[in-house]
């Protein structure tokens, strides 16, 4: 039984207090988990407002399941600013020389729907009552004191001013300051790494796709695959715009491997696609003259060895960023926010204590957030053609790539918020 359903559990200890650094989807999701827990939260965000760029992302069918758990009104903003799909499958397909399907996934009905980022977080961010009060905006954590274990934790920001919290959850993003204070800013563990492969992000109003792809290839999610190369379009808006990432292996285009972004053109993504097929290049043609580029980062090589120390932990991107390859990256960061409000929610009543509500909570999601860090990574080299044994293959690939998505979509999430709780417990 979760802590949240149990009729039998005890009062909220009267100053315990949840500091959650950052609200991107990883905070917000856990900020609607206190709240429908009636736990005291604060979120301290660095921006002026909740924010998300001009882009789309997709939410798999484990994130869905856990955006229920946590709060269903979470499940249902996101489903009405979701768009529709125009079929309910992954399909990708060869861009560069056939045109032909390579492999297709169900994904379930209305399952992996896309959208607008700034339309799912606003529909979010309408959700957290008494934001005047629990929301502070335009604070940048710049330091945590922990004066001894069992005490509250105090949090500096850059701005001179303090806070204190019985517990602090770090969901500061990939270049997150939570992290590199847990882990030292020297280690290479404290940093995101350079994957070799960077990307380009653009908008396209959906007349202009249909134009040039046609209305279903416009209308449903592809992924045109091919050597070191992959594009991936889905529609979102209400089917007024169609989102395009383009993914590159870095063939010495990213000078600067410390850089996260930089200057773009179509005339060089329109080079990277010389010899592709006529798809491909049609919609590299719809995106805009210059666009910025972004380098992507992930945490494989120097992975966190803990997402937890004392009263403070890590959680979505601070505690284990991947590429997007699966997209699988934001769902891992609400089933993070999912535990965590179940452990927060049985703590603050009482049961075992903060520091041992994090480990558990380290303990039930360091092997599966780890595990798709490392799938992702091969997800790309299977888009990209350049698993020597696989290659263009559709029936290989296939073969490769539906266990990696399954594996992601398919987790039993009440077991694992059950074991949590019973480490908790135990
Ligand atoms: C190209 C691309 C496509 C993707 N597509 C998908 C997809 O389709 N599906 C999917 O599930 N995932 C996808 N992802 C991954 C997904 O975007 C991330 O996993 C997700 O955005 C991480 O959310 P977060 O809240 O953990 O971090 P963030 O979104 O980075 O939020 C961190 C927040 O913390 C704030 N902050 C940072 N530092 C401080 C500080 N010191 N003090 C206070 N506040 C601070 C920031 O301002 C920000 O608001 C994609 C990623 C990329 C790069």
């Amino acid at each position: 039984m979760s802590a949240a359903t149990n009729p039998n559990r005890g009062d909220i200890a009267p100053d315990f207090h949840v500091a959650i650094i950052g609200g991107g989807i990883t905070g917000i999701n856990l900020a609607l988990g206190l709240q429908a827990r009636r736990i005291p939260f604060t979120i301290y965000e660095r921006a002026p407002a909740f924010g998300e760029i001009g882009a789309g992302i997709g939410f798999s069918p484990n994130a869905e399941r856990a955006m229920a758990a946590i709060d269903p009104t979470i499940l249902a903003a996101f489903k009405a600013a979701a768009n529709p799909n125009g079929e309910d499958y992954f399909q990708w397909v060869d861009g560069h020389a056939t045109e032909e399907l390579l492999f297709k996934l169900h994904v379930g009905k209305d399952g992996f729907q896309g959208g607008l980022r700034s339309d799912i977080l606003d529909a979010w961010a309408s959700l957290v009552k008494n934001p005047t009060s629990t929301v502070q905006f335009g604070k940048t954590l710049a330091s945590i004191e922990s004066p001894s274990p069992n005490s509250a934790v105090t949090l500096h920001f850059t701005d001179g001013t303090t806070a204190t919290a019985s517990v602090v959850i770090g969901c500061d993003g990939i270049r997150s300051r939570v992290r590199q204070l847990l882990l030292g800013e020297s280690s290479p563990a404290a940093h995101p790494h350079y994957t070799s492969k960077f990307c380009y992000r653009a908008l396209v109003p959906m007349d202009r796709a249909v134009a040039t792809v046609g209305q279903y290839k416009a209308g449903t999610r592809f992924m045109h695959n091919g050597p070191d190369a992959h594009v991936i379009t889905y529609p979102v808006g209400g089917n007024k715009v169609l989102n395009v990432l383009v993914v590159l292996s870095d063939n010495g285009g990213w000078t600067d491997k410390t850089k996260h972004t930089g200057p773009g053109s179509k005339e060089e993504v329109l080079d990277a696609f010389a010899g592709w097929g006529p798809t491909v290049r049609g919609i590299v043609d719809l995106m805009p003259e210059q666009m910025d580029k972004w380098a992507i980062f992930d945490m494989l090589d120097h992975p966190a060895e803990k997402y937890n120390k004392g009263r403070v932990c890590i959680a979505g991107d601070a505690a284990h960023a991947t590429g997007p390859h699966l997209g699988a990256g934001g769902g891992m960061g609400i089933e993070d926010a999912l535990v965590l409000s179940e452990l927060m929610d049985a703590a603050a009543r009482g049961v075992g204590s903060v520091e041992k509500a994090l480990e558990a909570y380290n303990e039930i999601r360091y092997e599966r957030t780890q595990a798709v860090v490392k799938m992702t990574r091969r997800a790309c080299l299977l888009f990209h053609w350049q698993v020597e044994e696989v290659g263009n293959d559709g029936v290989k690939f296939g073969r490769e790539i539906a266990p990696m998505f399954l594996k992601v979509w398919e987790c039993d999430q009440e077991k694992m918020v059950e074991e949590a709780l019973a480490k908790l417990e135990g």
